[in-house]
């Protein structure tokens, strides 16, 4: 697998800084506070080593003063007793501002995400909405409680050190410094060109293996139960292997290189090569034997402060992936909605040269007219991927149109507030969205005030109030919990939902399509009592079910390419009548014995 798109590493860098800054941001004054905390206690961290090397000076004269030396120990465990307080509520201080900045930062995104166009959600699985607000703010963790403070300490701590180790002496500054050049040199080897790439190779594996690991697990039962373990375990298999062999091929050059590096700054190394080059200084009568205690005291502990540097990275690595999600969520346009406005009670519905193309690709929808009238329904049909869900998302807003404008008795639905918009315009979509909590509480969404009276009228009418009264709580029980429902009894509950909002004009997508035959049969009747005198727009994936609609609109990549009533279009010798023919072959295969008739009164063949 190789990684998709080449990026420019330096750009990508300077997006992941400037995404960093605008999440970090609203705490940037008080973590810059807390670092300076951190840079006292570093430097007090360091003090008490110097004093502890006077100290050893004082000791080593003929006569020591004694009452300096003692002086010198309590002033050091004194500045040793400063650097833990700074250094704890510096550490403390960091977390409390960072569960403030978690805790603002959900409830930006919560507000965030109820502004976002309705298809950002469909471009998105719920586990990446969830990986959003959670596993990215987590990530977040590290760089407002650690990163800056570790960084901060790790610079000021060898900088203060070796500043000092200059005055003693400048030459044993300098062979300090080889190991720390050496273990440079093996980083940028480490860090080399390419990583950028091979880093999005290795992020890229890693989705293919969760993506087949999630196929595998959700397909086991169907594999298995026809006899073929092996053949849904092959993918699966196929990823790992891939993975592992990538794996293997970056990280063990790497691992060999980050042995050498850990050598380098290993403290015995350290102390030998500093050891040797004092020993040659002391004896060509260039040093002075006292000066060598402080580089064996101070010297041997740089090394380790430059690998805790490192074992920082990868935290700080996925913060910045994570705050740069964040940023781009928080980049995402809303939609906008108007203070007041009126609330459509007709329904007649008017698509005026309406174009439209997700973000900056091709566009998807051309110069589309179209008019939907109360009491008729209009079915959609087309190839696959011809446009039908996208033309009939953008009147409930998923999207705003590109070019031209959709007009709800006359007002444009960008100019209605999102509350009027769905109290005219009700849907029921393939994918049944029931919330967690009680099956009333599911339908009240609809219409918060009804009464006892109308969610029976709605169910018994949506055939599905007796499954209901038989949970375990009735309209008491909780979806998912004691009110399991089979796909078929979902669905019936949202065409309830759609029925006691009442709205005038209704999408539905087929939503019988994947419902077993008794079901389908129950929901053909809820649907006939859902689009009764409504304005109806059907997206139709199977032509037998729309033979009585009022008209059929056409679309083929895009553009509506014929409209008119079906058996006017059956017969026209168009896309249509070839679809047609498609369609009752395919029937004519499988033996279908499908319905042919239905029609406003019996309409599942719209849906
Ligand atoms: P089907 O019958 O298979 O459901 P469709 O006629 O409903 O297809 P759409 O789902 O509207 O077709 O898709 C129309 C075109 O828009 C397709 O080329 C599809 O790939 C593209 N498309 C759909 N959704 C998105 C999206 N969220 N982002 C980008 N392109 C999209």
């Amino acid at each position: 697998m190789q990684a998709t798109e080449r990026t420019d590493p330096r750009d990508v860098k300077r997006r992941q800084r400037a995404a960093q800054a605008a999440v970090l941001q609203p705490v940037s004054s008080r973590l810059r506070l807390a670092s300076a905390m951190v840079a006292v206690a570093s430097l007090c961290a360091v003090a008490p080593f110097i004093l502890v090397v006077e100290v050893c000076r004082e000791l080593l004269t003929a006569s020591p003063d004694w009452t300096k030396v003692w002086t010198l120990v309590f002033v050091a465990l004194g500045i040793l007793g400063l650097r833990g307080l700074l250094q704890s509520g510096a550490v403390l201080w960091s977390h409390l501002i960072d569960s403030e900045h978690q805790d603002t930062l959900r409830r930006g995104l919560a507000e965030k995400l109820s502004r976002v166009p309705l298809g950002w959600f469909t471009e998105r699985s719920s586990g990446d909405v969830k990986k959003l607000l959670r596993n990215d703010v987590d990530a977040l963790h590290y760089l407002v409680a650690h990163a800056r403070l570790d960084v901060v300490a790790a610079l000021t701590a060898p900088l203060a050190t070796f500043g000092y180790l200059l005055v003693v002496d400048w030459r044993l500054s300098l062979v300090l410094l080889v190991p720390v050049a050496l273990y440079g040199v093996v980083l940028s080897r480490i860090m080399g060109p390419g990583h950028t790439d091979r880093m999005t190779t290795y992020e890229a594996w890693q989705t293919r293996v969760s993506e087949t690991t999630i196929e595998f697990v959700d397909g086991i039962q169907v594999v298995r139960a026809f006899g073929q373990p092996r053949k849904g375990h092959r993918r699966y298999q196929d990823a790992v292997d891939g993975y592992g062999s990538f794996f293997r091929a970056w990280v063990t050059p790497i691992t060999r290189l980050e042995g050498i590096g850990g050598q380098l700054l290993n403290p015995v190394v350290v102390l030998v090569l500093v050891l040797l080059a004092a020993l040659g200084l002391v004896e060509a009568g260039a040093m002075d034997p006292v000066s060598v205690v402080p580089f064996v005291l101070l010297g041997l502990g740089v090394g380790s402060i430059v690998l805790a540097l490192g074992y920082g990275a990868q935290a700080l690595r996925q913060a910045s992936t994570a705050s740069m999600r964040l940023w781009e969520l928080s980049q995402t346009p809303e939609l906008v909605e108007p203070e007041g406005g009126p609330r459509p009670r007709v329904g007649v519905v008017r698509f005026e040269s309406v174009s439209f193309g997700y973000r900056a690709g091709r566009p998807v929808l051309h110069d589309v007219d179209l008019e939907l009238r109360p009491g008729t329904i209009t079915a959609l049909v087309g190839p696959s991927g011809s446009g039908k869900s996208t033309l009939a998302r953008l009147l409930l807003r998923f999207y705003d149109v590109t070019e031209g404008r959709i007009t709800v008795d006359g007002h444009d639905v960008r100019d209605l507030r999102a509350t009027d918009l769905y109290r005219s315009v009700g849907f029921v979509l393939q994918d049944v969205q029931l919330v967690a909590g009680s099956v009333r509480e599911n339908l009240l969404l609809a219409r918060p005030g009804a009464s006892e009276a109308d969610l029976e009228r709605v169910c018994r009418a949506a055939q599905i109030h007796e499954r209901i009264v038989d949970l375990p709580r009735g309209y008491d029980s909780e979806v998912g919990q004691d009110a399991r429902l089979s796909g078929g009894e979902a669905q019936r509950l949202s065409i309830a939902r759609a029925l006691l909002a009442d709205t005038p004009v209704l999408v539905l997508d087929e939503a019988t399509a994947f419902a077993d035959p008794e079901s389908e049969a129950a929901i053909q009747d809820a649907l006939a009592a859902l689009v009764a005198d409504r304005t109806v727009l059907v997206i139709a994936h199977r032509l037998h079910t729309i033979v009585d609609v009022d008209q059929v609109v056409v679309l083929d990549d895009g553009h509506v390419v014929e409209h008119g009533p079906p058996a006017a279009l059956r017969s026209a010798g168009g896309l249509f009548s070839r679809l047609w023919a498609a369609n009752e072959r395919a029937l004519a295969d499988i033996g279908d014995d499908a319905p042919t008739t239905p029609g406003p009164t019996n309409p599942e063949g719209h849906a």
